[in-house]
Formats: C-alpha cells, sequence, structure tokens
C-alpha cells in the first residue's frame, strides 16, 4: 500500500520543531529514522498531515558521559551506540543489546528516541533503559521534564508523551565496577522481533547480590520489571538455587497473552529459560 498524501517540514532546530508541533497537534507527526513509522504510514495505519523531519535537528544527537552519568541524544542512531567505546565501557548492557536490533540497514536509520517513543513491547533499547533505571528527557510546549521510565512506559505502544511533546535525551548512571549486566533474547531469526528477552544488571556486594533489576521484554504490553523476581536474588549469593528461585517466581511477575509467534505459556517458559541462561553467564563472570 501507498501513504495517504501528508506535507514535509524539515526543522533546523529544536525550537522550530516543537512550534511546527504546536501549530499542528496530533495532525503532525515527527519522523526521525522511519524504520518504525513509514512501515505505519504505508499500511494506513497512521495518516498524519505533516511528517516534521527532526533528522536536522543535530542537538538532539550523541553520546556523553560526565559526572558519572551517561546521555544518549533522542537522534542517536543504534549505529552509533554500537560503534562508541563509551557505550562499552559505561554501558554495556546498551553494547550488548544493540547487536539484537533488527538487522545492519535498519540499525544505520533507527534511532533512540524513536526506539523510546514507538514503545513496542518486543524492543530492547526500552527493556535496557529501564533495567538501567534510566530516564526520559522531555521537550514540549511547557518546557522541559523528566520521567523515570518506570513512570514512562504505559502499556502497548503507549507513552507518558504528551501532545505536542518531543523525546529529547535518555539518561542514566553509568555501570559501576559492582554493576554486572546480562542480555540475551530468543527470536526466530537472528534481527527479528524477539518472542522473549531480558536484560538484566545485578549490584554485587562482594558475593551477594545487593539489588537485581531484571527485566523482561516481549512478554507483556510494555518492557516488565520482574520485582519478585529480583526480591528472591537481592541479599544472597548468585547460585543454582538462587537462580532457579528467581525463575520460578516468574509465574507472578509476568503476565504474557498470546500473540502471533508464541503462546502465553511458552513466553512464560522462554522466559523462565532466559533467566538461567543470562543469571548463568553473569555468575560464571562472562559479562
Ligand atoms: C524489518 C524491521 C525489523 C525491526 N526489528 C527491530 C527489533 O528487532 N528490535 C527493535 O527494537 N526495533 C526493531 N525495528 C524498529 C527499529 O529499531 C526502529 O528504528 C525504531 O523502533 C524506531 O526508531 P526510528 O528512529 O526509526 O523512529 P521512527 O520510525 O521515525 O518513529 C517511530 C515513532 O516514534 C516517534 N518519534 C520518533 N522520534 C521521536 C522523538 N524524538 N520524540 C517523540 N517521538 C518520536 C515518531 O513520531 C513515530 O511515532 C525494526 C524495524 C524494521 C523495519
Amino acid at each position: 500500500m501507498k501513504p495517504s498524501p501528508f506535507a514535509y517540514a524539515k526543522p533546523a532546530d529544536l525550537a522550530e520543531a516543537l512550534r511546527l508541533k504546536a501549530d499542528h497537534g496530533d495532525d503532525g507527526t515527527f519522523i526521525a529514522g522511519g524504520q518504525s513509522l513509514v512501515a505505519t504510514l504505508n499500511m494506513r495505519l497512521s495518516s498524519p498531515d505533516i511528517l516534521i523531519d527532526i533528522g536536522g535537528v543535530t542537538e538532539l544527537s550523541g553520546i556523553e558521559v560526565s559526572d558519572g552519568s551517561v546521555r544518549i541524544g533522542a537522534l542517536t542512531r543504534h549505529r552509533d551506540l554500537e560503534d562508541s567505546p563509551d557505550i562499552k565501557t559505561h554501558a554495556p548492557l546498551i553494547a550488548e543489546a544493540i547487536a539484537q536490533v533488527a538487522h545492519p540497514a535498519i540499525r544505520n536509520r533507527g534511532t533512540m528516541g524513536g526506539s523510546i517513543a514507538f514503545a513496542d513491547p518486543a524492543a530492547e533499547l526500552p527493556a535496557c533503559i529501564l533495567a538501567l533505571d534510566g530516564a526520559i528527557e522531555i521537550a514540549g510546549p511547557d518546557g522541559r521534564r523528566k520521567v523515570a521510565a518506570g513512570n514512562f512506559f504505559k502499556g502497548l505502544y503507549d507513552t507518558d508523551l504528551g501532545t505536542g511533546e518531543m523525546i529529547t535525551a535518555v539518561e542514566f548512571a553509568a555501570d559501576s565496577d559492582d554493576w554486572r549486566t546480562g542480555f540475551d533474547e530468543l527470536a526466530r531469526r537472528h534481527g527479528d522481533y524477539a518472542m522473549a528477552g531480558l536484560a538484566a544488571r545485578l549490584r554485587m556486594d562482594g558475593d551477594s547480590i545487593a539489588e537485581a533489576r531484571l527485566v523482561y521484554f516481549a512478554v507483556g504490553d510494555k518492557p516488565m520489571l520482574a520485582t519478585g523476581a529480583g526480591g528472591e536474588l537481592a541479599g544472597k549469593p548468585l547460585s543454582a538455587e538462587t537462580i532457579e528461585a528467581a525463575a520460578a517466581s516468574l509465574d507472578s511477575d509476568l503476565e504474557p497473552f498470546d500473540d502471533l509467534h508464541s503462546s502465553a505459556a511458552m513466553k512464560l517458559h522462554l522466559a523462565r529459560e532466559l533467566t538461567r541462561r543470562v543469571l548463568t553467564k553473569i555468575a560464571g563472570g562472562a559479562q
């Protein structure tokens, strides 16, 4: 199918982008990498009057590390994350996850802000930002605000973004030496959206786990922080027994539903298996 006709504007800076959005309201749609939006336009799931192309708003690009925190501009491409030594050093979870996002051609165009705004429940980056306990920086008609990732993802393709608002960056604390991270997903083919996935971070206190953030994706309507499984791990060593207890408690943490790829029961099974794989790998010191 072809999209409905639309006008096109390419603002030179953030102020102009927000002004255009304010002028057109819900009839205007931002386009960043276009890797999700163009498909929805072509299928006529979305028919905006005007596309506001933020690709020229250079102030939205780039990765900065300062004072122990990492800031990734909304327009930073997946490819830039993949190539960044700062991401490898300070956010190894993202470094590990990004290679699983689609294929190189899509990673050359897709952006951090687009992935977070689109909020596909099977997407890797929203799960990583939640596991990193990050914040989403938003600009809009009322100025700038920050929302914790835990409050940003509301449901299926639904976020806290209001009318006229744009994501400008994501921020999170750089990993210190006491954090261990692991990531894995199960997909029919490498680069496909996951049938189930896990982004995991453990803060160690000697041999004990001080804090565990296990975030599952493609097993619910948004990235899911498994608080029960995290509780099973907290204060204990990372052993075969604690890993099995965490996997078992997913029955109450997750409520997957059937989708095109697998049944709810299969997704729960995959999530348990990912828990074993990722935590066993962390226990082995592979990450
Ligand atoms: C074949 C294929 C396979 C894919 N596989 C995966 C996969 O395995 N995992 C995965 O995570 N993704 C996958 N994707 C999606 C890809 O990662 C997209 O690039 C990403 O989801 C959206 O980024 P984008 O910059 O292209 O956003 P766009 O397509 O430009 O925009 C997506 C939505 O976000 C909005 N938006 C964009 N930027 C902003 C902003 N700064 N502020 C507010 N709203 C904004 C747009 O208005 C639009 O509604 C796949 C895509 C394709 C085509």
